[in-house]
């Protein structure tokens, strides 16, 4: 079966599974997933399954990035913080949703690959940056929405504080390899947040504080003597 034909079963199945925002579903069907996972599974990029990037890190499952994006309900007008650009997937299909795109990871040499794809997709609306995600995009709040591709813990303070009023915010919330829950929020006037659960999950740790060291850069020669 062609790579078309995998895709069209690929979005009749989100269909299936209750997924019918078309602009969703046509941003998915616009961004060819098979450019964002590894050589070696290039055969399984429209199954309906995570798959393996570097660094021990996940592309998610289609259904979650569809599901995710849904419940996100974004706009075109809207300025979107993601945490977590992985291989840059959900980004790409975000970024065909809303006006610009942030998006934030901590390791360098997925950032870069994942900003190649955007380059060659001529993406242009995504501003990307290897920093730690927990802490956010000061110079660039107040976000009109917030993703967060990683499980936190618990939900990051932060990111509720650079997210706008009405603004809303996705998240997986839950210990690593432990019962994780997709939460929805949306910010009150108040500050406040009153949080809906959407699904359980199972996502990455959100790894707060210190970058992987000498990550992106060559293994350092021993001296010999
Ligand atoms: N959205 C991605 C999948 C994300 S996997 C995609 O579509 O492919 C989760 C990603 O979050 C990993 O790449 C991981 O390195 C990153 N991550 C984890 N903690 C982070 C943090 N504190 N800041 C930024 N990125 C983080």
């Amino acid at each position: 079966m062609s790579l078309h034909a995998r895709k069209i079963r690929m979005i009749m199945g989100l269909r299936r599974a209750g997924l019918t925002d078309t602009d969703v579903l046509n941003a998915i069907e616009r961004i060819p997933r098979e450019l964002f996972v590894l050589d070696s599974f290039h055969d399984q990029a429209y199954e309906d399954q995570a798959l393996p990037i570097s660094h021990g890190q996940t592309i998610s499952q289609p259904q979650i990035v569809a599901m995710m994006t849904e419940a996100l309900e974004v706009k075109k007008t809207h300025k979107v913080l993601e945490i977590g650009t992985g291989s840059g997937y959900q980004a790409a299909v975000l970024s065909r949703l809303c006006r610009r795109l942030y998006t934030i990871e901590r390791y360098k040499s997925l950032l870069a690959e994942a900003e190649q794809r955007f380059h060659h997709l001529r993406l242009h609306n995504i501003t990307s940056r290897c920093s730690d995600g927990s802490r956010g995009w000061r110079e660039q709040a107040p976000f009109d929405r917030i993703i967060v591709t990683a499980a936190a813990a618990e939900v990051p303070q932060t990111l509720v504080d650079q997210l706008a009023v009405g603004g809303i915010m996705v998240i997986p919330v839950g210990p690593e390899r432990g019962d994780q829950v997709l939460v929805k929020l949306t910010k009150q006037e108040d500050g406040s947040v009153s949080p809906k659960i959407i699904t359980d999950v199972r996502f990455v740790p959100l790894v707060e504080g210190a970058l992987p060291e000498g990550e992106g850069r060559p293994t350092p020669r021993r001296m010999e003597n």
